[in-house]
């Protein structure tokens, strides 16, 4: 097993990674909780591959268990979801010597961990990560969420699990495109903090070659994100640096109506044109934009954007952090090594009409 231990000024907690530890789930859970009882919130389809062993594994080691389930997808991190578990929770009696185990994708995380925030006052959580996104970024790091109409992850708090429990073997039932969406995440870790997890993933060229290291790939990616979580909990400062590729790809997001492109698509089309902004301004070696397209493509990513400009830099202004002059964006010194560092609009737009030729 490898396992990463994030410490925190609150308190420290695992993140376990094993293929095949769900199963063996129960005993690590009751290892760190003497709670009677575990409400599990998960999602149906989840629920339908995965539920009843997980189920099993809990009352094996004298958890009462119970289980909520959301639809699957995003459209279930709504306020009105959230009014429901808790709800739900009211009518099972749930108390705060309870605990709530999360058991989905960066979806069920986002919802039972804010649930677990703010549910009488906060309870104990448990993450159990089944899709790649989840193991590698949104079970690490507390931050917890639910959307409004206005915009996603508007309501949330943050608020650390007491433990994570990473099975690579849960990701055989992904499908492809859900894959490549964690995949956005992994090579952004790599890009933006650890050139040999870039080169080797390189080396891979593919999900196909990639998939049996999993177990291996998981842990740089949660060790990498610990460094940055247990330098700045709260995001004020350097864990800004996770969201390299973000600005540009969340404008991607806005500008397809969420409907064009994921968010990992997005994002990996962002990467690219970060790196180049980069080297127009002469921070990035050349070449280093080319490499992010090369891996995006071999990991099934999309390469090619069409965007105006100027609705692009509509979306990066309303989407940019408060009272800075300029866009402050993560940009690479090289593959491994990342730099905050603010840019003019001017000079931002110049370099998406003429550096990334957006129309
Ligand atoms: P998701 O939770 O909606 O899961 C995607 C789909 O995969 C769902 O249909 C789900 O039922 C299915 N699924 C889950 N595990 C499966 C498995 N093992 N086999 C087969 N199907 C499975 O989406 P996601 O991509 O995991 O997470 C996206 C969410 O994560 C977004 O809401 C985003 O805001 C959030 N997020 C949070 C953080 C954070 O730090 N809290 C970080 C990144 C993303």
């Amino acid at each position: 097993m490898l396992s990463v231990e994030v410490k925190l000024p609150a308190g420290s907690y695992r993140i376990q990674i094993e293929a095949g530890s769900l199963d063996r789930c129960g005993e690590e859970i009751r290892y760190i909780s003497a709670a009677k009882r575990a409400v599990i919130i998960s999602d149906e389809r989840v629920w339908s591959l995965y539920g009843s062993r997980f189920e099993a594994t809990l009352a094996n080691v004298d958890f009462q268990v119970d289980s909520i389930l959301l639809k699957p997808g995003e459209a279930s991190k709504t306020m009105e979801s959230f009014a429901q578990v808790c709800g739900k929770l009211a009518d099972l009696h749930v108390l705060r010597d309870h605990l709530i185990i999360a058991f989905g994708g960066g979806v069920v995380g986002d919802l039972a961990g804010f649930v677990a925030a703010v549910y009488m006052r906060g309870l104990p959580y448990v993450q159990i990560p089944t899709t790649l996104l989840a193991q590698v970024d949104s079970s690490v790091g507390g931050k917890t969420a639910i959307d409004l109409p206005q915009g996603k992850n508007l309501v949330g708090a943050f608020h650390q699990p007491l433990l994570v429990i990473t099975d690579p073997n849960l990701l055989t039932t992904l499908d492809k495109k859900q894959l490549a969406e964690g995949m956005a995440e992994i090579i952004k870790y790599g890009a933006i903090s650890d050139e040999g997890l870039f080169e080797q993933l390189e080396e891979y060229g593919g999900m196909e070659k990639a998939l049996p290291h999993m177990e291996e790939i998981i842990y740089r990616c949660c060790d990498i994100k610990r460094v940055f979580v247990e330098q700045d909990e709260r995001d004020d400062g350097q864990r800004r640096k996770l969201n390299f590729g973000h600005s540009f790809g969340h404008a991607i997001e806005k500008i397809g109506n969420f409907r064009t492109h994921s968010h990992g698509e997005a994002v990996a089309l962002g990467m690219v044109m970060a790196a180049k902004t980069g080297e127009a301004l002469g921070l990035t070696p050349k070449g280093t934009g080319e490499r992010l397209r090369r891996i995006a493509e071999a990991y099934q990513l999309p390469t090619e954007i069409r965007a105006d400009y100027k609705e692009m830099i509509l979306h990066m202004s309303i989407d940019k952090k408060k009272g800075g002059e300029g866009h402050k964006l993560i940009l690479l010194k090289a593959i491994g090594k990342s730099l905050i560092h603010t840019v003019a609009e001017v000079e931002l737009t110049n370099i998406l009409e003429e550096v990334l030729e957006l129309a």
